[in-house]
């Protein structure tokens, strides 16, 4: 494990955002992460956070005095095809890895992660999904270790991570890190795994074309508006869009969509701007700082609460 001191957070996170960390621990594999816990119950800093890549979350500018872990930059040695369709990794592996690798396996079920920057890990914390699939459609049980605990690995079944609409246990219990995660996919013929190829390819291409990734970002913003008695509540203000709702957003109100009928596409402050490509998306166009994207958010959820009554969810995470 490579320990770092002083290390810019905008220097190694997807989004380009966030002050210098005093301690950078690198977790590429299952010994490495197991080290880093090790030496977090030595050291006992006063914060610890474990990150990913990056492509989700909101680093604070100022000094970051504690330990970040960061579970990623793994190099595939860790995927086995374990039979059955089974197919396990480490958590630090990216997840478009994974998905290639069950093509190469023989094994469909991964096609909507085509893309999606981030790693396994943190895939089944967020219960992340695009293109009508989630993780928690194929994910089977994942090794967890708690911070504070000893270091002691504890196996969860799907059930015990108790999924929901880009939440699980993980998230809410704060301090468990995803040292690996079993994948249940399907055993397929070439001719199904070139189609899921296929099917993959245009998923990339999708993001290619809609998403703002020319300039450094952390994905949607906010969740799409899912809470039915909030969804009433937009349809109530603005009633025109009731088929859109239906037919094109699943029941949910597009964020995006709001976001832009309120007048924000563009929207500036610092280096932060709101993404014209796509509306639910808060670029960086070099420099920007987390006061400059946390301002747009907190303007956004004004102009949401004073035209519905309701404060938009945001889905990436802000550390304080
Ligand atoms: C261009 C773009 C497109 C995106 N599209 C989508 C999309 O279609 N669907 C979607 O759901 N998301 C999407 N995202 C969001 C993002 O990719 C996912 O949330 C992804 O899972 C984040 O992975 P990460 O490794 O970068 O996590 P990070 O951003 O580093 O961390 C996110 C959270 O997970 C925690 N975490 C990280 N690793 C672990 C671990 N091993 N164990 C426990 N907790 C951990 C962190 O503490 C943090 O709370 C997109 C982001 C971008 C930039």
């Amino acid at each position: 494990m490579r320990i770092l001191r002083d290390v810019a957070a905008s220097e190694i996170l997807y989004y380009r955002i966030g002050g210098t960390v005093r301690y950078l621990l690198e977790a590429r594999d299952r010994e490495d992460l197991c080290r880093a816990i090790e030496f977090v119950e030595q050291q006992r800093p006063d914060r610890v956070l474990v990150v990913g890549l990056g492509s989700n979350l909101i680093f604070p500018d100022g000094y970051f005095d504690g330990v970040v872990i960061q579970v990623a930059r793994a190099d595939g040695g860790s995927l086995r095809h374990l039979g059955d369709g089974r197919v396990q990794a480490y958590g630090g592996e990216v997840l478009d890895r994974v998905v290639r690798f069950a093509f190469d396996a023989g094994l469909v079920g991964l096609e909507w992660a085509g893309g999606l920057p981030g790693t396994l890990g943190a895939g089944v914390r967020g219960n992340v999904g695009a293109f009508g699939g989630e993780m928690t459609d194929c994910l089977e049980r994942a090794e967890v270790v708690a911070i504070g605990d000893g270091g002691v690995v504890r196996e969860l079944a799907h059930d015990a991570l108790q999924f929901s609409y880009r939440d699980s246990l993980i998230k809410r219990a704060g301090n468990l890190i995803v040292l690996s995660a079993t994948l249940a996919l399907e055993p397929a013929s070439p001719e199904r795994v070139a189609e899921a190829r296929r099917t993959y390819a245009a998923n990339v291409n999708y993001r290619l074309s809609r998403h703002p990734i020319e300039f450094p970002n952390c994905g949607s913003v906010f969740k799409n508006i899912h809470r039915r008695e909030q969804v009433e509540r937009v349809l109530t203000v603005w009633p025109d869009i009731e088929a859109r709702v239906r037919d094109d957003w699943h029941g949910k109100v597009s964020m995006g969509y709001v976001i832009n009928r309120l007048g924000f596409a563009g929207y500036q402050v610092g280096q932060a701007r709101v993404s014209e490509k796509h509306n639910n998306f808060i670029v960086n166009l070099g420099g920007a700082r987390a006061a400059d994207v946390r301002a747009i958010i907190a303007r956004i959820q004004e102009a949401v609460h004073a035209t519905f009554g309701f404060v938009p969810e945001v889905e990436i995470e802000i550390v304080a």
